[in-house]
């Protein structure tokens, strides 16, 4: 397990000798390089993509392997905590990236959790107004915190209706972030004519969904899944050098040998932002 990690290489192949001592953060998703859409740049959707971490072991240990083409180097100016969100960054860097945004344009992230909260800090390279809704007023502070314009707490009831009713006109980007049931409709009504709805939270069960109401307003779906290693990961390093993001994101840190304690925190769902887990004694 562990998708989103970092580390220091102390072995190396071959091709990959140049590598040996520098610290890296793994991009996780493995690409084959060699089919049609990796040749696109799209490696993402690789024929043959898998995850180190999900579908194979991962950076939950000690030691783990990656390829070399999704270990990025991080510069020196980044702790080795900020380091560790650049992978779920990149997700938010790839979803904002693909949903179109233009300077100037109105944002609405809905739900401003991991995703969210990681989407809002790629968006600031934007010069966008950024309104954040979440149902926890806690996550609200930290979008501010981390560059939400304006806070709307909402109920997990809330109909389209009234969602519509806080912000008539419609906004130019929506971003869909939280997955829970309804969210996407919900969205949908918060998007104005000709708007973008984008969709990155993932729903477990199917949902209605008004398709004629984004057919008549000419509402672009959108949708995103995981990042572009070499497009994505660099600039999620370069966000979070100041150590900002990792101080506002970061709940706290376990031990390896403490990963069971730190599982039963994020089943209970008591953990404020992400738990870090390091092999070396905290
Ligand atoms: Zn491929």
């Amino acid at each position: 397990m562990g998708h989103e990690f970092i580390g220091t290489v102390v072995e190396a192949g071959a091709s990959a000798q140049e590598m040996l001592g520098k610290r890296v953060a793994c991009g996780a998703g493995v690409s084959c390089g060699q089919c049609a859409l990796c040749k696109e740049g799209r490696t993402n959707l690789c024929d043959h993509y898998y995850t180190l971490g999900l579908s194979i072991h991962g950076g939950l240990a000690e030691f783990a392997v990656a390829p070399k083409n999704i270990c990025v180097p991080i510069p020196d100016s980044v702790s080795d905590e900020s380091a560790a969100l650049a992978q779920p960054l990149a997700v938010g860097i790839h979803g904002v990236r693909r949903a179109g945004v233009k300077k100037g344009d109105q944002v609405v992230l809905l739900g401003v959790g991991a995703i969210g909260s990681f989407a809002c800090v790629a968006l600031q390279s934007y010069g966008v107004e950024i309104i954040a809704m979440d149902i926890d007023q806690k996550r609200l502070d930290v979008a501010t915190q981390l560059g939400a314009t304006k806070t709307i707490l909402i109920s997990p009831e809330i109909t389209p209706a009234e969602i519509k009713a806080l912000i008539p006109a419609g906004v130019d980007v929506v971003f869909e972030t939280s997955g829970a049931p309804g969210a996407a409709a919900r969205g949908l009504a918060l998007a104005k004519r000709g708007g973008i709805l984008m969709l990155m939270g993932l729903n477990k069960t199917p949902q209605d969904f008004p398709f004629a109401d984004a057919v008549l307003r000419e509402v672009v779906l959108q949708t995103t899944v995981a990042h572009v290693c070499k497009d994505d990961m660099p600039e999620a390093l370069e966000l979070l050098a100041s150590g900002k993001v990792a101080k506002l994101l970061t709940d706290r840190i376990y031990s390896l040998e403490n990963v069971n304690e730190a599982f039963e925190v994020l089943a209970s769902g008591k953990a404020n932002g992400k738990i870090l887990v390091t092999p070396q004694n905290v």
